[in-house]
């Protein structure tokens, strides 16, 4: 499989998962449908479906366009989520094919919404799997707990997606990865790969790159929200469970101004 980034209104990031075997496309989250259309063109496959992460407008807010555009796309998204003009909902634990080597499986990563929906992609090339997180993970953070519990997202982030394999690079919604880093500082200050992943991110972001993908085990390096299961961070929060440790990181960061 070949991924590529398609940016968004103002930091989304949509993604073109191609299946190089068939030349069969899928994209996550198309807020800009003709960007979506005119990427698999330019790269010339054939979009078959859409796979939406959560209803926000940002993230599906292009579905109803794209089935004008491309009449036979498939929408795909949570079953209880309310995704605008869905067409086959899915569940945790769902697969879905695209073309004949790509497999997806439907992840349910409830918080920031309840049916929030995180894809988990594998080729059979060899390559290392992909998994796209939309507002659930995102590069050293996590999204706001808007219809959830901290239960919740601590089950989404360090059981669902932290059983991953270690390698799957993890592509997520926004680009908010300096001023996560920036607000991880904050929490474990003397954390060295934090300090170093936030160096490169800002050269990236100098040089016009992406900072993603990053992957499951740089997630567990890095981002305070992955990291609660660990003893000496919720001794430096001053929290006792992982629950806990996860409540409190997300209600300074709700009020970090950076
Ligand atoms: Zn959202």
């Amino acid at each position: 499989m070949k991924i590529h980034h398609i940016p968004c209104l103002e930091d989304n990031y949509a993604y073109l998962i191609i299946d190089e075997g068939t030349g069969e496309a899928a994209v996550v989250d198309p807020a800009e449908p003709e960007k979506a259309v005119k990427a698999a063109q330019e790269h010339g496959v054939d979009l078959k479906f859409v796979l939406t992460t959560h209803h926000h407008w940002d993230h599906a807010g292009g579905n109803e366009k794209i089935k004008q555009l491309v009449p036979e796309i498939k929408v795909y998204g949570g079953s209880i989520d309310n995704v605008k003009a869905c067409t086959d909902k899915v569940e945790n634990g769902d697969k879905v094919s695209l073309g004949k080597d790509t497999d997806i499986l439907c992840l349910h990563t409830p918080s920031h919404t309840k049916g929030h929906i995180s894809y988990y992609v594998t080729g059979k090339g060899g390559e290392d799997p992909a998994v796209f997180t939309g507002d659930t993970l995102f590069i050293a953070g996590c999204g706001k707990l808007f219809e959830g519990t901290a239960e919740q997202m601590y089950q989404s982030l360090c059981v669902t997606l932290g059983s991953l394999p270690k390698p799957t690079r993890v592509y997520c919604g926004h680009e908010y990865t300096v001023k996560n880093l920036l607000f991880a500082l904050t929490v474990e200050q003397e954390n060295v790969k934090i300090k170093q992943k936030l160096s490169w991110a800002q050269q990236q972001l100098e040089k016009g790159l992406p900072t993603i993908p990053s992957t499951i085990e740089e997630e567990m390096e890095t981002n305070p929200f992955m990291r609660v299961n660990l003893p000496e961070l919720q001794e430096i929060v001053g929290c006792k469970s992982p629950v806990e440790c996860l409540r409190e990181i997300r209600q300074r960061k709700d009020k970090w101004r950076g």
